[in-house]
């Protein structure tokens, strides 16, 4: 079998509460030497929605931890505004702020277009979509990609959906989306995906529903790990071509206090008045015209 090599990266998206940025510095990866061969590598970016900057060791996420040490680790970065999952996820794998690729909240209305945009909209109607993913860059040159969902990855992006996809179930098994990226890699040189992107939503679920520091989160973080960790082995063990492995995550989490949370019934405003979008951290008010 032919070398293999796994380049980690694990870049951190913080919450809100946090906006400095800074890096830690850079342990060199382990590399073996694949001649002849330095073209064939592929990149596997896959996100780990909601998975704060300390969950590795808060956790105890050892799989990370190891792919981290090989590679390279941010310890935290500063997510972009609002410090949601789709306009998050749209700049990372677009590059451009939300006021550019156009997902400004996982929820928000168009007073120009007079239309409301809701967290996977785009698959109905691209145009709320701008910028040029990731998956699309590599297909405009020639390359075919590979998505097991990410936020609007089933949309059509410049007219192009990526070359292999699935249509967003949070329903589907995490296993399965392991064993297809496997699938994907192994594929023949000429039908294979050099970007494959992933995404699970678990770490986000449970930090929502129980907060940062509950068993449950914990249970989570152990969850995703393995699963990491059996996708790295599993690469450097059956797929012949260099893959490069990086894991995101698109923002934090903070524990609420329940004392010092707003209800908008006690704002004394008529909400009838109002167009209302999102909860929790953020409610926008549109006033309806
Ligand atoms: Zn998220």
């Amino acid at each position: 079998m032919m070398t293999t090599r796994v380049l980690s990266a694990l870049l951190i998206f913080i919450t809100t509460v946090f906006s400095t940025a800074f890096t830690l510095p850079v342990k060199a990866a382990s590399v073996k030497a694949s001649p002849g061969q330095a073209s064939e590598q592929s990149v596997v970016i896959f996100s780990l929605d909601g998975f704060r900057w300390d969950y590795i060791e808060k956790h105890n996420a050892k799989n990370l931890a190891s792919l981290a040490a090989q590679g390279v680790r941010a310890e935290y970065l500063e997510p972009v505004y609002p410090t949601k999952t789709f306009p998050n996820h749209l700049s990372i794998v677009t590059g451009l702020l939300p006021s550019n690729h156009g997902i400004v909240g996982n929820h928000f209305c168009d007073k120009d277009r007079n239309q409301c945009y809701k967290m996977g909209h785009g698959q109905d109607d691209s145009s709320w979509l701008k910028g040029i993913p990731l998956w699309n860059l590599a297909q405009m040159h020639g390359l075919k990609a590979a998505t097991y969902f990410w936020p609007e990855s089933d949309a059509r992006f410049n007219g192009m959906t990526p070359s292999y996809f699935y249509h967003y179930s949070k329903h589907s098994d995490y296993q399965q989306r392991i064993d297809q990226i496997i699938q994907w890699l192994k594929l023949p040189e000429q039908t294979r995906p050099r970007f494959v992107a992933g995404y699970f939503s678990l770490v986000d679920t449970m930090g929502h529903d129980f907060g940062p520091d509950a068993q449950q989160t914990y249970e989570a973080v152990q969850k995703v790990d393995k699963l990491i960790g059996q996708l790295a082995r599993r690469i450097q063990r059956e797929v012949e071509q260099d893959v490069n492995l990086i894991i995101v995550s698109d923002h934090g989490m903070a524990q609420l206090d329940p004392e010092l949370s707003l209800q908008l019934s006690d704002l004394g405003i008529d909400l009838s008045d109002f167009i209302v979008k999102n909860s929790g951290t953020q409610v926008w008010l549109g006033v309806v015209s």
